[in-house]
């Protein structure tokens, strides 16, 4: 095969993934190597199931594992692996610089981050209109999805449950108020509303569904996938020694387009130096902080504080400034503890290897890939 035939046969057969000509570029100094670019479709233990435009490839990650849990491969993740027939096992030889990433605290007492998914374009928050709105919990969503580097959208679910428009009106200025910058969607999986809206925004790119258990993400996610889920979620692929084994995607294609991404640890992810998120996520008190009289307000009781100003007027709910205080306050707990594991991990590396303490200094100013 000429090269810019086998480069339109990758693209017809990853463009559904999302590969597109700047994942060309990126990959294009691994062309010459023989590797394929793939996209990442499951990871567990070492191993990963990489879709390439010769199928499903098993591939190790003992290349792209360092110690720093932020740099190991991930669901999403475009990468360079080995062909068949090169060597047993195959490798992931690099993964491409990546485009976005969810990234979420593991137990608190270690204070370690953990890559959940890479190269996320749309951040769905599901949020059930069954229940009384948590405008807080929505903040929350939103933070992480902000910081990820996908653009967040709200989607409010069982809207047949609020039967009344004037209601649901109301209840979609609530979250637009809560939510500057994001899109606001109502759907009923019940009814069927809704969802070709929702099917037009995920349409391009690659998405995840946050929310609260019960939220609708599972409904969303069927709804969006149709019948093809069963079908896609047993089919069947050869692993490295040639047996046939069944995969569980966790990235799958949308037959409506897009790609959605689901794994399990995205169901229930925290706050992690979501700094930048937050500040996104209340984007409307930073805009007036920056009016305020004192370049360092605190919006308590300073003098010519513009925050404090438009609480008095109404343009801002009290509510508001409490819940920016409080994921500030949680963000800069949780910065505070990095920094320490960070600082000892540096010192670490130091006596070992110069090398991996500017690695760990990378992965903490969030620079991946
Ligand atoms: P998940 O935990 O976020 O995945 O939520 P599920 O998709 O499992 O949904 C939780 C519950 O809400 C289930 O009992 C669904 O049947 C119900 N549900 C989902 N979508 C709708 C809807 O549009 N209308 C109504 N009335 N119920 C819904
Ligand atoms: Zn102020």
């Amino acid at each position: 095969m000429t090269s810019s035939s086998a480069a339109s046969s990758v693209f017809s057969a990853l463009a559904p993934y999302g590969w597109d000509e700047a994942w060309a570029d990126e990959f294009a100094p691994y062309e010459p190597e023989g590797l394929l670019p793939g996209r990442v479709i499951r990871v567990d233990r070492g191993q990963c199931d990489v879709v390439t435009a010769d199928g499903v490839v098993r591939a190790d990650t003992a290349f792209v594992t360092p110690h720093d849990p932020m740099r190991v491969v991930c669901t999403g993740d475009w990468v360079a692996v080995e062909p068949a027939g090169h060597r047993h096992p195959q490798y992931v030889r690099a993964y491409l610089p990546r485009r976005t990433a969810f990234v979420r605290s593991t137990s608190s007492e270690r204070s370690e981050g953990q890559i959940l998914a890479a190269n996320i374009d749309h951040a769905i928050v599901a949020v059930s209109l069954a229940v009384e709105l948590d405008l807080g919990r929505i903040e929350r969503f939103l933070a992480l999805a902000w910081e990820s580097g996908a653009q967040p959208v709200v989607i409010l679910t069982k809207a047949d449950l609020v039967p009344d428009p004037v209601t649901l009106s109301h209840l979609v200025e609530d979250v637009e108020t809560t939510a500057p910058g994001v899109a606001v969607l109502t759907v009923s999986a019940t009814l069927g509303e809704g969802l070709d809206v929702l099917a037009a925004v995920v349409g391009g790119g690659t998405s995840v569904l946050l929310g609260q258990s019960g939220a609708g993400k599972s409904t969303l996610a069927n709804a969006l996938l149709g019948e093809e889920v069963m079908e896609v979620q047993a089919a069947r692929d050869i692993d490295g020694k040639g047996r046939h084994t069944t995969t569980t995607r966790n990235l799958l294609v949308l037959p409506g387009g897009g790609v959605l991404i689901d794994t399990p640890g995205l169901r229930g992810v925290g706050l992690w130096d979501a700094g930048t998120g937050v500040g996104q996520v209340f984007s409307e008190i930073e805009a007036l902080a920056e009016r305020c009289r004192f370049h360092d307000c605190a919006h308590e009781s300073e003098p010519g504080c513009a925050v404090l100003d438009a609480i008095d007027t109404g343009e801002l709910a009290q509510r508001r400034l409490e819940s920016y205080r409080k994921l500030l306050r949680e963000n800069q707990r949780i910065v505070a503890k990095t920094d320490a594991r960070l600082r000892a991990e540096i010192r670490k590396d130091w006596k070992r290897k110069g090398a991996e303490g500017r690695a760990a200094m990378d992965a903490k100013r969030g620079r991946w890939g």
